[in-house]
């Protein structure tokens, strides 16, 4: 169903076997199937057919231009949260119409930056930064469209880490003080009030959550309107939900006659910035067996990637499947999958029935489409890996392995530490 399946024991990611790719690219990398982005994509994307949207892909869930230019050829916008991101949606060809940036630390460069690239929309996130926003916007003379990000105090029951909508998080201003906030935003010269948005949290299983929300900026619309100040775009933000487990997330098609139900007859455009949902199960690190260890009554396969290649199981604790790049006829053991680094957050697995791995195994570690590369670093001076994008039976480095001289790219040992004592 997401493009990775077994023929005759082997993974295959499309018409590839992912042993094959491996043998080509080495190990560790990030593979991800062009029909399930893809697909992905059209089905989220066409669960609000009839109705005026934008589908702004959420860059920071993976950010390689690949990714974003598929996106972009469908019709695609993005979400983004950063200078970088900007550069790199604008490089893959975004129209930058369809971008909105979020995010509460944007800086004087960065809204600059944005506001000359002409972006849709600017989701602020403080009074300080509309008042930043004007600022720049009138000093380049330009006109910013901007939605105010409400955090609409609801608890959308997922991780503390990933929950953002709740009125201790520090996402957004606080619903009730909107109205003045629009007020006052709606009599400076260089903002353009154009929506509201919202973004209450991540991997969300239930379409509740993102119901209520719904109601309560309904609602501010209409105080708005009776104000005086119009509003055109409801940016509903991302947090759909996806299988990583047992988990049983709303299909997007439930969460978009949801919505239709809700906002069908408003004559809102709405927005959306749907990650995970989209790349989450469009994508699997693979990684080889190095060694395995048996001490003190536990098992472990140390693996030839880290928590530096997918950070998530370390911050979250998240669950990640994993399977055998080959079926074999193993006997099944207890172990933990462990990376090389000098932490003992560096886990892709823990106490988890598996096959009884051997070194040189392969072992796909799934569900790390979204927030995988994206979230990678260079901890312990480790290249991270490359991308492949798999189409049918033929594979594309979307993203070269790094090597040694990456790790050291533009640092500098002063000339007083170059001479000898
Ligand atoms: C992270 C984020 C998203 C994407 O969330 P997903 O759970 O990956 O869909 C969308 N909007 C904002 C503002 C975000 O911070």
């Amino acid at each position: 169903m997401h493009h990775f399946h077994y023929v005759n024991n082997e993974l295959y990611c499309e018409n590839i076997p992912v042993s094959k790719v491996a043998g080509e690219v080495g190990t560790p990398f990030y593979i991800y199937p062009h029909a399930t982005l893809l697909r992905h994509f059209r089905v989220f994307d066409q669960a609000f057919s009839g109705i005026k949207h934008i589908t702004c892909f959420s860059v920071k869930s993976n950010s390689n231009l690949a990714v974003l230019r598929l996106f972009a050829r469908e019709g695609g916008g993005a979400d983004i949260v950063s200078g970088g991101e900007l550069f790199r949606t604008l490089k893959a060809g975004v129209n930058p119409k369809k971008i909105v940036y979020s995010g509460i630390g944007k800086k004087a460069e960065e809204i600059e930056y944005a506001l000359k690239s002409d972006i849709l929309m600017f989701n602020v996130e403080s009074e300080q930064e509309l008042l930043k926003l004007n600022e720049v916007a009138e000093r380049i003379g330009k006109k910013a469209g901007t939605a105010i990000r409400v955090n609409p105090d609801v608890d959308p029951k997922t991780h503390p880490y990933i929950s953002t909508g709740l009125k201790e998080n520090k996402f957004g201003i606080d619903i009730n003080d909107a109205p003045r906030i629009y007020l006052a935003a709606s009599k400076m010269k260089h903002i353009q009030v154009a929506g509201i948005s919202c973004h209450i949290g991540s991997q969300l299983t239930e379409t509740s959550p993102f119901i209520d929300a719904i109601r309560k900026l309904k609602k501010l619309v209409q105080i708005l309107k009776d104000t005086g100040v119009n509003i055109q775009y409801l940016d509903l933000g991302g947090g759909l939900g996806i299988i990583y487990d047992r988990e049983e997330p709303p299909h997007p098609k439930e969460y978009g006659s949801a919505v239709k139900d809700e906002l069908g007859l408003s004559g809102l455009t709405l927005i959306f910035e749907p990650g995970r949902v989209i790349t989450g199960n469009a994508g699997i690190l693979v990684t080889k067996v190095v060694y395995t260890k048996f001490a003190s009554q536990k098992r472990f396969f140390i693996v030839d990637s880290g928590m530096n290649d997918l950070m998530r199981p370390s911050i979250y604790n998240s669950f990640h499947a994993v399977q055998p790049v080959t079926l074999s006829n193993r006997q099944k053991v207890k172990a933990d999958i462990v990376g090389p680094i000098c932490e003992s957050g560096d886990f892709f697995a823990k106490n988890r029935e598996m096959d009884s791995f051997e070194p040189g195994d392969l072992i796909a570690i799934m569900s790390a489409g979204a927030y995988g590369f994206s979230m990678s670093s260079n901890y312990n001076s480790r290249p991270r890996p490359c991308e492949v994008m798999v189409r049918d039976d033929q594979f594309y480095i979307i993203r070269e392995r790094e090597t040694y001289e990456d790790l050291v790219r533009g640092e500098v040992i002063p000339d007083f530490l170059m001479e000898n004592e």
